[in-house]
């Protein structure tokens, strides 16, 4: 992992970095590129500024490892709220949230039950519920949170990261659920050994399983979420799947708000679906900072705006 990299993902864990970083205005500036704003509203009219473009949307509302019931309770009852207004704005949006902010760190039994309470609301809604994956060491709880709400549910999708090692069994096991997955590379800084060595490993890696799952869905209706900004490797993926004879529909490319917009919409003109995952929320310094690590000439961006660029 490159230097800048390393640190930038060090400091999303950083207390004091997090606390401090965020007072300031041209960081604050910064964030705007990829995300509309802190508030629901901000989300939802960005959503139906996509809507424009024929772009659906999923909106997440940031914020990991919370330590109370009542914290988590508030987050549920947030999404619950946020379901209703998707409703009534009539858009295509799912929400999609992090297990840590429902409780997981502290109670599995909680977590659950305030995700089957939003997935429910979500299928009374006429939408889905997504469960992203955090790093190693949740993914067996969230994977198991993930095969008890599926028992229950339909309407319910998995992240799963192809920087993994263990990622390519747990699809296999996960396969015989039906279940609907996005994947995405992974964000997180994980220890040497539990992830492959190199970007390229990652890379086909992601190639292979995405293929495993869109012809798995092609046989049996499951949602398929190809998480990448990577436009090489989804053109790859692209060719590969219209060899099998598969249609563009199987598959939907997720994407970020604010990354590769020119590209979103041309993919979209071109026929694929396209789905943009918004962020939003007042907690948004360790996102950020992964967001920064992802491409790490990003920082310059925030440099830029230091000095009123
Ligand atoms: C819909 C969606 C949901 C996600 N959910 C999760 C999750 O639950 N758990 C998780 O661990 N990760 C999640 N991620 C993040 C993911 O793991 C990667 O970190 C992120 O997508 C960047 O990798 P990439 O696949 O775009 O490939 P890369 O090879 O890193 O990048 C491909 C191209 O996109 C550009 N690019 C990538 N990121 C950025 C950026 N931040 N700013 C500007 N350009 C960029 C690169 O410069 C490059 O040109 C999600 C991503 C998406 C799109």
């Amino acid at each position: 992992m490159g230097l800048m990299r390393s640190a930038l993902l060090w400091g999303s864990r950083n207390a004091t970095l997090r606390n401090t970083l965020p007072k300031f205005k041209f960081v604050r500036r910064a964030v705007t590129r990829f995300m509309p704003g802190e508030t629901i509203e901000d989300a939802l009219n960005a959503a139906e500024e996509l809507r424009r473009h024929t772009m659906p949307t999923i909106i997440t509302h940031l914020g990991e490892n919370l330590t109370h019931q009542h914290e988590a309770e508030a987050v549920a009852q947030h999404y619950l709220d946020v379901l209703d207004r998707i409703k009534q704005r009539g858009l295509d949006c799912y929400v999609s949230v992090k297990p840590t902010q429902l409780g997981l760190d502290f109670s599995e039994r909680l977590c659950h039950e305030l995700s089957l309470n939003i997935a429910e609301q979500a299928r009374a809604t006429g939408t889905m519920m997504w469960i992203d994956m955090e790093n190693s060491p949740y993914v067996d709880r969230t994977i198991t949170l993930f095969k008890r709400l599926r028992q229950q549910l339909e309407n319910v999708g998995l992240c799963l990261q192809s920087y993994l090692v263990r990622t390519e069994k747990d699809l296999d096991d996960l396969l015989p659920l039906n279940p609907s997955i996005r994947l995405v590379k992974g964000a997180y800084a994980e220890p040497a050994g539990v992830v492959f060595p190199t970007k390229r490993d990652t890379d086909e890696q992601f190639y292979k399983l995405s293929l495993k799952l869109i012809k798995a869905a092609a046989k049996r209706k499951a949602e398929v979420g190809v998480g990448t900004h990577d436009l090489p490797l989804i053109q790859r993926i692209r060719s590969a799947i219209r060899q099998e004879g598969i249609p563009d529909s199987t598959y939907e490319v997720q994407m970020l708000y604010g990354i590769k917009r020119e590209e979103q919409l041309r993919l979209r003109k071109e026929g694929l679906r396209v789905r943009v995952l918004i962020s939003y929320g007042t907690y948004w310094f360790p996102w950020y900072m992964r967001r920064l690590a992802e491409r790490p000439a990003n920082v310059w961006f925030v440099v830029k705006n230091m000095f009123g660029g």
